[in-house]
């Protein structure tokens, strides 16, 4: 039977600081081994990114920080949907104090709901007031110093040093309150919003974002931190894929092993945006890269969830609910699977940990349906069979009854749990 956990196996010993190390990962394809990037261990609160941590699921608010109730309301609607780390916004310092009212009526209420406080153009002074009411801080490079020079103009060498050392010295203060509270911060570079010295210098390319986090990064190890996460996102998935892909090998280079936060932002809504995320994050996932996701939607964030979910489960990080195996149906399928798919689907994707498959016909179902470990499969007009892993164990079942016969079947083995 499947194991309903993340498994990920011990990292080797001296495997910790740096580097790849193979990670054997649990079902849907049991002694897969996919080749997941070891990073630091982050602390955010009471969660870790990075690590052997499992993937950690984010998503950000979009009602007005200063409007306390509508934001606690909707941290605890995303907290209850399984969101693991929630941003809001801190534009103004009025605003960093609001998160303070909205952190204070959530520990009232009882919500332990880790937060990240996003701090963007000039906002060093605000950065060190939210710190106070936060477990993270995101701040972004490009907007930190922000200086913007006409079209064209060449940045001198002289310049390029004074701006970096302005960077540092107005990062330092956040660094230490960071250090001193041992909080987290996350370095988020966007595609969209690279300092002018980096875009002219690298271009608005992959490399110019990878310059600018490494840029942070070095500013905060020069002074003894390390509670970084490192975002670089971009509206397109080939980017924000290239970009990521060329920051591992950097950091490798650096012998530097900081967690990744995954995300393709502005994806914009509905399918595409759905598939334009699952293409940036998923492809990264495969490959081994990222320790924490979001999904940005143009809707409700409390939509992202079930995606990043999903997308967790898809690619064998997360189990939280039935895995589904279905053949798309063909001239030999005798009924309708679709409509009984959905009838299986609703009968057992509250079992979290189990593979369950749908095949169309006994001629080739049982071979495809891999390793399920149960299967609905049509045997001719109007009759199916029920597997446990390779066997039949039901056989010539009026389909009719075909998901009662497979719930009793469940419940034999100990398989079934009543839906909440
Ligand atoms: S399993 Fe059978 S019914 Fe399904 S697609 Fe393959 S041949 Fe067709």
């Amino acid at each position: 039977m499947s194991n309903p956990s993340p498994l990920i196996a011990p990292v080797p010993a001296g495997a910790i600081e740096h580097g790849a190390v193979p990670v054997t990962l649990g079902s849907p394809i049991p002694e897969m081994e996919y080749p997941r990037r070891w990073t630091r261990p982050v602390r955010v609160g009471p969660k870790t990114i990075g690590g052997m941590a499992p993937v950690l699921v984010q998503s950000m608010i979009t009602e007005d920080t200063r409007n306390i109730e509508a934001c606690v309301r909707q941290i605890i609607q995303l907290h209850e949907a399984g969101c693991e780390l929630t941003r809001v916004t801190a534009p103004t310092l009025r605003d960093a104090d609001a998160i303070g009212e909205i952190r204070a009526e959530l520990q009232r209420r009882g919500v332990d709901a880790p937060l990240v406080a996003d701090v963007h153009h000039e906002g060093q002074q605000i950065a060190l007031e939210v710190a106070k009411y936060v477990d993270k801080v995101r701040i972004n490079p490009g907007l930190y110093v922000f200086r913007k020079k006409k079209p064209g103009y060449e940045y001198s060498e002289d310049e390029i040093v004074e701006q970096q050392e302005l960077i540092e010295k107005q990062l330092v203060p956040l660094i230490r309150v960071l250090r001193e509270r041992d909080l987290a911060l996350r370095i988020g570079v966007n595609h969209g919003s690279l300092s002018d010295r980096l875009t002219v210098m690298y271009g608005d390319t992959p490399e110019g974002m990878v310059q600018s986090a490494l840029e942070f990064i070095e500013i905060c190890e020069r002074h003894d931190f390390k509670n970084i996460v490192i975002s670089l996102k971009a509206s397109r998935a080939a980017v924000m894929i290239q970009a990521n892909r060329l920051l591992v090998k950097r950091m490798e280079e650096r012998g530097m092993c900081y967690p990744l936060h995954l995300g393709v932002t502005e994806a914009g809504d509905g399918q595409y945006a759905r598939i334009k995320s699952t293409l940036g994050i998923g492809t990264l996932l495969a490959e081994g890269i990222g320790d924490t996701i979001r999904v940005s939607l143009a809707e409700d964030p409390v939509n992202e969830i079930p995606v990043c979910y999903e997308i967790l489960q898809g690619i064998g990080l997360r189990r939280t609910k039935t895995e589904f195996i279905a053949c798309p149906g063909c001239g030999r399928t005798k009924f309708d699977l679709p409509t009984v798919l959905n009838e299986v689907r609703n009968a057992t994707g509250h079992l979290k940990g189990l593979n369950i498959a749908v095949m169309g016909c006994i001629v080739n179902g049982p071979g495809e349906m891999a390793d399920a470990d149960y299967g609905y499969v049509g045997k001719g007009e109007g009759l199916i069979s029920l597997y446990r892993g390779r066997e039949v164990v039901k056989n010539m079942v009026p389909a009719e009854r075909g998901v009662a016969e497979l719930i009793a079947l469940l419940q034999t083995d100990g398989q079934w749990e009543d839906p909440e």
